[in-house]
């Protein structure tokens, strides 16, 4: 039997913290088999931890707005840690977009427009890494 056991960054983002869906989202991510949550913290964003958190996405027209949203209110940093868990919070998130995410996922369950989609999860393992050195350096 194989396994792969992996850490990955979620953050609830200032919508869903808003919005009363942290118990909703949590409770998603919490029901999988072989995931827990391994550090959580209630915490609004300042400017520095994001322009290093969205370093990728500088320059894009919709970095601003990103960034000006992504402070506006607290939101919640998790490591989530277990078996395939990087593809698979992003499985549960779905895409990008809200209107292209699929039902039963939650940005496509409860959101409708892109820069306000709930919930950042790490794309790969390298990006797992580096931003798990971002949120909780103790944990890196
Ligand atoms: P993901 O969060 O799915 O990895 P990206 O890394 O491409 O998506 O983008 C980071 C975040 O920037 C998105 O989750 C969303 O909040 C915002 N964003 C991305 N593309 C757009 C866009 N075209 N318009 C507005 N906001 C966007
Ligand atoms: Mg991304």
């Amino acid at each position: 039997m194989s396994s792969t056991s992996q850490r990955t960054l979620v953050l609830l983002k200032p919508d869903a913290v808003a919005r009363g869906l942290i118990g909703e989202i949590v409770s998603r991510i919490e029901r999988k088999a072989n995931w827990r949550i391994a550090a959580m913290e209630l915490r609004t964003l300042d400017t520095a931890t994001l322009e290093q958190h969205y370093a990728e996405h500088v320059g894009k027209p919709f970095y601003e707005p990103l960034m000006g949203f992504m402070s506006s209110g607290p939101s919640v940093a998790m490591i989530v840690e277990g078996e395939s868990v990087i593809e698979g919070i992003r499985v549960l998130a779905g895409k990008t977009n809200p209107l292209e995410a699929g039902p039963g996922t939650i940005r496509g369950d409860f959101a409708t427009i892109t820069r306000e989609n709930l919930i950042h999860a790490s794309d790969s393992e390298e990006s797992a890494a580096r931003e798990i050195k971002i949120f909780f350096p103790a944990h890196a």
